[in-house]
């Protein structure tokens, strides 16, 4: 076993990680990254196929995020924001107000998704408090949410699994019922596959359902992970949904929080899913791609009546009493300033219509199998969700480990990802090849036809 590798299983504890099952095996070591491939210390290739945890946006070792970054280093690496002001976090902090739209208007920083939802919860509870709108406000969020694992955004989070071993520090926020239209307990239409996606008799049975939950008490707001909701099991939403839901929100009076810590940066196609419904939320949460997938930073934008009821004499108390250690940090600013260029460049932009066209080309080669339930797709964000029996949508018990059977074999053959369950989730990174693109559906075809047979429908 490599030296590391010993170093590694003596005193690193990984992070959603069964331990016991991890020192069984020999991990894959990552020494160096360009483009869309990981190198490990055996000189094995791997695709990055989810964007190292939907982080990446341009690839590993970018020369321009590179560059950005070292220029900045040769002037200083970081100085805090608690009382100091910096170049970097300065102009980002305008890039990111113009990305977003009015009525974004202002730039908390912090560290990652988990810390940018701890600092939009507390400015809207004490906003709303401030407003009069409620003593004790409450938070609405919803099914199958995940929001980050910090006390606040893990209470925020709905995955039973993440929350049960933690309920006793968690307080409660409400759950509203969200869509899942491959499993949608309203929909009729038999299970023939994608026509069951397509809700023959969609009433917007869920809409209502959020509707009559947002009457029932006066909350504070609504948070939502824009059109898809990744850890779930990158399930999407139907179109329309987001835009229904923010009116239902803006009738009752509370906030919307948009968690786009995974859907921004144009995962989903354009700079921010909420663009694509034309909705305008109270707060928008952003990390992961933030960087580019380079440094641990995240935002938290909102508008100006928000930071207006923060604002009064010293003695009077009403500062946002809220901070981190990095907040603001040079070399993560910088990134993200280089990634943001990278973004918005004419060429980029074409290049992931591109490639989004010929992700959902390549997909279409897994809907024949039979092990294979629901395939689906938002922007450069890939979820194939694999079933016992299609018929009925019978899902694999967990302790199956059918995801992570798929997935380690797909390592094997040269791609990497990590599973949801029973559902292995594709993000290219954007400056994948369109033969790396073929590879990684190729390689995941081959990998359920390995572990599951190659039964068609
Ligand atoms: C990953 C994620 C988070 C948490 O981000 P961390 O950087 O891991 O703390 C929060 N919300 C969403 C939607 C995410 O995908």
């Amino acid at each position: 076993m490599h030296k590391v590798s010993k170093l590694d299983r003596k005193y690193v504890w990984h992070p959603f990680t069964q331990m016991r099952d991890w020192m069984g095996q020999e991990p894959v070591l990552i020494e160096r990254g360009k483009g869309s491939v990981l190198t490990d210390v055996n000189g094995k290739k791997y695709l990055d196929g989810n964007a190292s945890i939907w982080t990446n946006l341009h690839g590993h070792n970018n020369f321009r995020i590179n560059n950005a970054i070292a220029k900045q280093l040769a002037k200083v690496a970081h100085s805090s924001a608690l009382g100091l002001a910096n170049e970097p976090a300065s102009v980002l902090a305008e890039k990111l107000v113009k990305a977003a739209g009015p009525p974004l208007k202002k730039v908390f920083y912090s560290d990652d998704g988990s810390t940018a939802l701890e600092v939009a919860l507390k400015m809207s509870y004490e906003h709303n408090r401030r407003i009069n709108r409620s003593k004790k406000p409450r938070f609405l969020s919803l099914m199958r949410s995940y929001h980050g694992d910090t006390i606040g955004a893990a209470s925020l989070g709905q995955i039973d699994l993440f929350r049960r071993p933690y309920s006793g520090l968690l307080f409660k926020a409400d759950k509203a019922f969200s869509p899942y239209c491959y499993r949608c307990p309203f929909n009729k239409a038999k299970p023939e596959r994608r026509d069951a996606r397509l809700g023959r008799k969609c009433k917007w049975e869920c809409i209502s359902k959020l509707e009559n939950k947002i009457k029932s008490h006066k909350y504070a707001a609504l948070v939502v992970e824009p059109r898809v909701q990744g850890a779930a099991g990158m399930i999407m939403h139907p179109s329309g949904w987001l835009k229904r839901a923010s009116n239902v929100v803006k009738v009752a009076g509370a906030q919307l929080i948009a968690d786009e810590v995974m859907t921004g940066f144009g995962r989903t196609g354009f700079t921010f899913a909420c663009h694509k419904e034309k909705v305008i939320p109270d707060f928008l949460c952003l990390a992961k791609g933030l960087t580019g997938g380079y440094l641990p930073m995240a935002a938290t934008l909102t508008s100006q009546d928000v930071f207006d009821s923060f604002l009064g004499e010293y003695k009077e108390m009403k500062t946002f009493f809220h901070g981190h250690s990095y907040s603001g940090n040079q070399l993560g600013a910088s990134a993200a300033l280089a990634s943001l260029g990278l973004l918005n460049n004419r060429r980029g932009r074409l290049r992931r219509k591109k490639l989004e066209k010929l992700l959902s080309v390549e997909l279409e080669s897994l809907w024949p199998f039979a092990r294979v339930g629901d395939v689906r797709q938002e922007g450069l964000v890939a979820g194939v969700e694999l079933v016992a029996d299609w018929k009925t949508r019978e899902s694999f018990p967990l302790k199956a480990k059918i995801g992570i059977k798929v997935c380690e074999v797909m390592a094997r053959k040269g791609v990497l990802t990590r599973p949801i369950g029973n559902v292995v989730p594709l993000l290219p990174p954007y400056c994948t090849t369109d033969a790396q693109l073929r590879k990684m559906v190729r390689v995941l075809r081959e990998s359920i036809m390995e572990v599951l047979g190659s039964t068609k429908v």
